[in-house]
């Protein structure tokens, strides 16, 4: 037996399994021409970054819109930064987002799929399995240096003014023979195990990315940790192992990873392996004054998708926005194709942003109110009463107890050519119908009216009891708008207001100030939709009292 094989069962005396074994059990994917398996694979820390969900769209979309498989995958090999109930915040979180898997862990301690377990923590024996192979053909090795030891190195090597790291003659156990291993194990010291780097950084290497394109690396040549001393893997290690074993073809994963790429086109290498296509993706951006910097989770609450669902964006408002950041034409799509769902757009990986996609609020609430204004009002009656029930329980009692009304109410100005698009998010709804229900009002009200100042007390009095003469809770808008008009002009009020700009002083004032006044005794704002159809939602008593207390004032 060779050294290295007699090493490889030192120190892994109990992997009996060959990597043939496992090559085998998780065999290539029958799946059409050009599908994409995909696989999103966060670790369970407990937090989903729109990033995040960004990610997992781009990993879902290039699955399904190819025919192709996209997985889950946790990575909890860091027990360290894992958080109870982790992995169903994850799915749930997801899944709001109508982001479903295929594959992969659907609970703690529940999955589905052939190609698992899709909790790295329990595949500790296929990682050392192939661990033991590298090992056995010299690529691998042992390593006993502890925490001391490095530093010193690095402290060296800083002085020096030389790369850091573990390579060439810094690498101490590198050389070691069998019998200084064997020694070194005697005396129970714990290890890792590094690969045995071929690489030489004077060569190199090209990574063809799916979105940044050609990029060139120095080779690897560091003998980084690919097993932990708990014989759990390095990200790395855990990279090139599953996604080789669980087929996947496109790795999709933020752009942080980019460095490591030279180590990972040598961990292939070294097991042989094909490598996937890679997709590395920018960071969220946002503007912070005059300067851009990524979506933070400590200072942005927007960062964590929880956000979304708190303040109430639709899905498709999240997911429409998502699908523009990945894909600027997107936008237009979407206007030639305002009712379709967005899983019929295709995604391109080649029209990415490539310096990263800048996430703006404003904008996905204007992409948001586009998407409610062509609701019926019957779904955002439905949509706003789920989430009030999570959110808002007082708003949502009083718009189930008045279900009729409220949907008259989210009616007005809907299904319309130019629908209003007041509401962006279901948090929206309540501050915008808040005048129609009576114990909102009065609650708003109680501090007076938002009345203009300009106008006496008596005015204010006369404009409104007069209005109660006229009003008729029948009259269409023509009418009604007729009556409005000769009711100004009977004040002294000028009911057009080309004639009132030409002479303003021949007038008390202009239909406006009359609108306003009445609009403000019924609503208390100074714009509104039509007051047409508010008025024909209230009702004619709510109508007559509004103005009859109003005009008490
Ligand atoms: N667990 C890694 C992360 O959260 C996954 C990166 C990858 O997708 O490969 O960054």
């Amino acid at each position: 037996m060779s050294d290295n094989k007699k090493l490889a069962e030192l120190l892994f005396p109990h992997i009996k399994r060959t990597p043939e074994e496992f090559e085998k059990m998780y065999p290539e994917r029958t799946l059409p021409d050009g599908a994409c398996v995909t696989r999103f694979a966060p670790s369970p820390t407990g937090f989903v970054h729109l990033g995040n969900l960004l990610v997992s769209l781009i990993d879902e979309r290039l699955a399904h819109q190819s025919g192709g498989v996209c997985y889950l995958r946790i990575e909890d090999t860091d027990k360290k930064r894992e958080v109870e109930n982790g992995i169903e915040g994850i799915i749930k979180a997801l899944e709001g987002f109508n982001i479903a898997f295929d594959e992969g862990a659907t609970g703690s301690n529940a999955e589905k799929g052939q190609y698992g377990s899709y909790k790295q923590s329990e595949r500790a024996e296929i990682y050392q399995t192939f661990v033991k192979k590298l090992v056995e053909e010299d690529y691998a090795y042992p390593c006993f240096c502890a925490e001391e030891e490095m530093s010193a190195i690095r402290a060296k090597q800083e002085e020096q003014k030389l790369t850091p790291g573990y390579y060439g003659e810094w690498a101490v156990h590198r050389g070691f023979t069998l019998e200084q291993i064997e020694a070194e194990l005697a005396k129970e010291k714990s290890f890792v195990v590094r690969l045995k780097s071929k690489g030489n950084p004077e060569n190199k290497i090209v990574l063809d990315d799916l979105i940044k394109g050609e990029i060139e690396f120095p080779e690897n040549n560091q003998d980084l940790v690919i097993l932990k001393t708990d014989g759990l893997p390095t990200y790395h290690f855990a990279h090139a192992v599953d996604d080789h074993l669980m087929r996947t073809t496109h790795v999709v994963r933020g752009d942080e990873w980019l460095s490591s790429v030279p180590l990972h086109f040598e961990l292939f290498k070294a097991l042989g392996w094909e490598r996937p296509n890679y997709v590395h993706i920018s960071p969220v951006m946002k503007m912070d004054g005059e300067s851009k910097r990524k979506l933070s989770k400590r200072k942005d609450p927007e960062a964590a998708v929880s956000y979304y669902h708190e303040q109430g964006y639709p899905v498709q408002s999240v997911r429409d926005y998502l699908l523009n950041l990945i894909n600027s034409n997107f936008e237009d799509w979407r206007r030639e194709n305002p009712d379709k769902p967005n899983t019929d757009f295709i995604i391109d990986t080649q029209r990415m942003s490539v310096s990263g996609s800048l996430f703006d609020m404003v904008k996905l609430t204007d992409v948001s109110k586009e998407i409610i204004s062509r609701m019926t009002a019957e779904e955002v009656y439905n949509l706003t009463l789920v989430w009030a029930e999570q959110y808002d329980k007082d708003f949502a009692k009083l718009i189930s107890d008045k279900e009729t009304y409220a949907k008259a109410i989210l009616g007005i100005e809907r299904g319309c050519e130019k629908p209003r698009k007041d509401i962006g998010k279901w948090s929206d709804v309540q501050p915008y119908a808040l005048y129609f229900f009576d114990e909102l009002f009065a609650a708003n009200t109680a501090g007076g009216y938002d009345l203009a100042e300009n106008m006496s007390k008596d005015e204010i009095k006369s404009i409104l009891t007069g209005y109660l003469d006229i009003y008729n809770a029948e009259d269409e808008h023509e009418e009604w708008f007729n009556k409005v008009k000769a009711y100004c002009d009977s004040l002294g009020y000028a009911s057009n207001m080309k004639d009132y700009k030409k002479n303003k002083e021949a007038y008390k004032g202009n239909i406006g100030d009359i609108m306003g006044t009445i609009r403000v005794a019924l609503t208390n704002r100074r714009s509104t939709p039509d007051m047409h159809q508010v008025m024909r939602v209230m009702g004619y008593d709510r109508v007559i009292e509004r103005l009859k207390k109003a005009a008490l004032i």
